[in-house]
C-alpha cells in the first residue's frame, strides 16, 4: 500500500497475525500490484471481482453519492494527470483537465450484484482505493486479532489507525501531528475506536508559491481548496473514518461538518485550516 504499518499489543502473536492479513488485502487491492484484481480492472475495465473486491467498490461507490460526489474513487486519472502517481508532478493545461473529468464519476462504475462483475462505462477510466483502502484493512486485521482471541492492540497503517479494546485498562492514546512536521496538534484517546487524517502537508508540491496536494476535488479536477489543511475524523471502524476524512477535506469546513452528522459513531476530532500554514496559498 505504499506506507508503513505498525501493531503494537502485549499479545505476541498480534504481529503476525495482523501482518498477514494486512498483505492480503494488499494483494487483493493495491494498484502497485500488476496482478491485483484492482490493477486488473484498470487495465480491462471489466472484472468478475472477489467477494471483498466487490463490497469495497460498492462501498465506494456509494459513499461517492452519499458525499454528494466529494469522495470518488474515479479520480485516479487526475492522480496521474499532475504526475502523483510517479511523483513526477506538474500542472495540467485547462484543457487536459477537461479531457481527464470526462473519465471521472463513480456513475460511471457498473456493478452487478448477481456476478459481482465491475465495469466501466467509459473507456479510459480507472480507480484508485488510496483513500479507503488502508482503512479498510486496519479493519480487516482487527477482525483477525479478535477471531484469535486478541483485546488490546494498536493497529496503524500509514496513519489510519484502530484502537482494540484498552492499553491495561487505559484507552490507547494517539497523538495528532501538527502539519509544519514541528510538534502534535492534540492528542485522542481511542477504546475500539478508529482514526484517521487527511491533510494536505504530506504529499504534495508548491509551484508558484501555490501547494498542490494528493487529494482531489472530483467536480473541478483541481486538488481539493477547501481551506482546509488537515481533518482528523473519528469512527467506530477505520474504513468509515479514512473515506470520511478524505470526503470532508473535499468538501470542506461546514460541508464537511453537516455531512458527518449523518454518519453514526462518527465525529470531526480537529480540524486545522489553511491560515495555520504560512506556505499555502
Ligand atoms: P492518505 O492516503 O494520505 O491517508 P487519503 O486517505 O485522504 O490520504 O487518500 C488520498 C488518496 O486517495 C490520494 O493519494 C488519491 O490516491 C486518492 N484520492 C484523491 N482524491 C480523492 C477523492 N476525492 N476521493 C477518493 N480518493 C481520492
Ligand atoms: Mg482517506
Amino acid at each position: 500500500m505504499g506506507t508503513f504499518a505498525t501493531v503494537i499489543s502485549c499479545d505476541e502473536r498480534a504481529a503476525g497475525i495482523a501482518f498477514a492479513e494486512i498483505g492480503r488485502i494488499e494483494k487483493l487491492l493495491s494498484k502497485y500490484d500488476p496482478d491485483s484484481e484492482i490493477s486488473r480492472l484498470n487495465s480491462a475495465g471489466y472484472i468478475q471481482a472477489s467477494p471483498e473486491t466487490y463490497y469495497i467498490i460498492k462501498k465506494s461507490k456509494d459513499f461517492s453519492a452519499a458525499s454528494s460526489g466529494a469522495f470518488d474513487i474515479t479520480v485516479a486519472p487526475l492522480v496521474e494527470l499532475w504526475g502523483f502517481k510517479d511523483r513526477d508532478f506538474r500542472l495540467p493545461a485547462k484543457g487536459e483537465i477537461a479531457l481527464a473529468l470526462q473519465r471521472i464519476g463513480s456513475d460511471k462504475i457498473i456493478l452487478n450484484d448477481a456476478g459481482r462483475s465491475v465495469k466501466f462505462s467509459t473507456a479510459g477510466m480507472s480507480v484508485d482505493l488510496g483513500a479507503i483502502a488502508k482503512g479498510y484493512a486496519v479493519d480487516c486485521a482487527v477482525r483477525k486479532l479478535k477471531e484469535s482471541g486478541i483485546t488490546s492492540a494498536l493497529v496503524n497503517i500509514g496513519g489510519e489507525t484502530y484502537g482494540l479494546g484498552t492499553k491495561a485498562g487505559r484507552p490507547w492514546t494517539v497523538a495528532i501531528r501538527s502539519p509544519d512536521k514541528k510538534g502534535f496538534a492534540g492528542r485522542l484517546e481511542l477504546i475500539d475506536r478508529g482514526v484517521s487524517t487527511s491533510g494536505n502537508y504530506e504529499q504534495f508540491f508548491i509551484k508558484d508559491g501555490i501547494r498542490y496536494a494528493h487529494i482531489f476535488d472530483p467536480g473541478t479536477g483541481m486538488p481539493a481548496d477547501s481551506g482546509i489543511t488537515a481533518v482528523t475524523v473519528l469512527a467506530n471502524d477505520c474504513l468509515i473514518a479514512d473515506s470520511l476524512s478524505t470526503a470532508i477535506f473535499v468538501l470542506g469546513k461546514e460541508k464537511g461538518s453537516a455531512f458527518v452528522k449523518n454518519i453514526p459513531g462518527a465525529e470531526i476530532a480537529k480540524i486545522i485550516m489553511e491560515k495555520n500554514v504560512p506556505d499555502h496559498k
